[in-house]
């Protein structure tokens, strides 16, 4: 058991785990918490359900596997699962292993992490917005926005990421972490809404299929999804959506051009969808496709296969034009300019060099008695449970070393 003094910097998902672990372990923990109160993005997790793990993490789901492993090893899903258990949370483990509370609410993770810190009687100080932390001979000095200061014999910043800015969670953490020393890598929003470059979305607005979306760079196909796909006025979205995001962002930010390739048609064959329009030859083309795609996205298809009339009769079409449609059906292809940036994003890619961070402690490599946890590195993972994980994992390894 230990006496330190220890300031954990903000009071979201890594933050809470990081205090509890490390004043378990004997330490007096104060959490210094810019918003008016701590978890704010928490209740926002997972549409307010909180999927707070997976279990079918491994550490491939990270962009630095090698990194986080250790840390998932100590602190790993089933560790999560038992450690919530041991709270009060009963799990619920849904398709491809999302695990959500039994209750279903958020709010309840919140709760039960808010008792335990008061059980511990971890310190927490709202409206306090770090800006500066020094470090000084043997302990350091934490300095706040209205020039209030305190002391730590350690500290861990769980500043987080730049995704949702109303949660608190600006990007202040990355000047903090520079002051310091610390290089961090380029950020972008990851698992957020695509927007796309094309001229008949306003029409598409609001379409919901369930289908096969891909990721295609230089005629490849990098990344695909199946499941919900949303258009909407400004682009697309829907869960295969955010998945693909990460790397269609990444593209974009280096200038390449990527596409979305939407496959509207795939339960058919292209043969059997030939055999349809030959079936209905007497027929208006706009008219031939109800029942096979949604009604809102004909007109596009239409559109896009350079059919001027849409009430064409099949038998009046060029048979490069029904090639034209039939393949659109199979592969539509749109080019993506960005997205929705990170207001709308639920995680950021990038962050603290974690070349600057020792993956068995959290510690950082340039300033001793300075952990890092959560978001604020540059380290994230697919929507799932897999980035509170994350969170979890590396705020009780930082909790556990700092504490030691
Ligand atoms: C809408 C949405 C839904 C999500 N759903 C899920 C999900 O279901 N499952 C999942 O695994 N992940 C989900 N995520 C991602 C997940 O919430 C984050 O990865 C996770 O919360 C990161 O935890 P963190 O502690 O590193 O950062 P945060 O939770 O962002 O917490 C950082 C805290 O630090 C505070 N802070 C920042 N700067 C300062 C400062 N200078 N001084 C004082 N305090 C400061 C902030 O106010 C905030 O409270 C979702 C994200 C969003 C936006």
């Amino acid at each position: 058991m230990t006496n330190k003094e220890i300031i954990v910097v903000g009071g979201g998902a890594s933050g809470i785990l990081a205090a509890i672990v490390a004043a378990r372990n004997g330490a007096h923990v104060t959490i210094l918490e810019r918003n008016v109160r701590i978890g704010k993005k928490i209740l926002a997790t997972g549409n307010g359900r909180c999927n707070y793990t997976n279990t079918l993490t491994t550490q491939r789901d990270y962009n630095h596997p090698e990194f986080v492993a250790d840390a998932l090893d100590i602190f790993s899903p089933e560790t999560a699962l038992t450690f919530f258990t041991q709270l009060g949370i009963s799990p619920k483990i849904e398709d491809e292993g999302k695990t959500y509370p039994l209750s279903e609410q958020a709010s309840s993770i919140l709760d039960v992490l808010m008792y335990e810190l008061n059980h511990l009687n971890v310190d927490i100080i709202t409206n306090a917005h770090v800006q500066n932390i020094n470090k000084n001979k043997n302990n350091f000095t934490v300095l706040l926005a209205d020039q209030t200061q305190y002391k730590a014999d350690k500290v861990i910043l769980c500043t987080g990421g730049k995704a949702m800015p109303s949660s608190g969670s600006d990007g202040l953490g990355y000047p903090i972490a520079r002051k310091l020393g610390h290089h961090v890598t380029t950020i972008f929003p990851a698992l957020v809404k695509l927007k796309l470059d094309y001229p008949y979305l306003k029409q598409m607005d609001g379409v919901k299929i369930s289908s096969i979306v891909q990721l295609v760079h230089q005629n490849r196909v990098i990344k695909e999804e199946k499941g919900d796909i949303l258009f909407t006025s400004y682009g697309i979205s829907g869960p295969t959506i955010l998945q693909l995001s990460r790397k269609a962002n990444e593209l974009v930010l280096k200038h390449e051009t990527v596409y979305i390739n939407v496959i509207l048609v795939n339960s058919l064959s292209k043969d059997e969808v030939y055999q349809r329009f030959s079936e209905s030859k007497d027929k208006p083309v706009d008219f031939s496709l109800i029942g096979l795609i949604n009604k809102k996205l004909i007109s596009a298809v239409l559109k896009e296969a350079k059919i001027e009339k849409q009430n064409t009769l099949v038998s009046e079409l060029k048979d490069q034009e029904i090639d034209h449609i039939v393949n659109l059906l199979f592969s539509w292809k749109f080019v993506v300019t960005g997205s929705k940036g990170f207001e709308d994003a639920q995680v950021t890619a990038g962050g603290i060099d974690i070349n600057e961070i020792d993956s068995k402690t959290m510690e950082s490599k340039l300033i001793s008695g300075l952990y890092i946890a959560g978001e604020v590195m540059d380290i994230d993972g697919p929507c799932g449970g897999y980035n509170l994980q994350w969170a979890w994992s590396s705020a009780y390894v930082a909790g556990l070393n700092a504490s030691k």
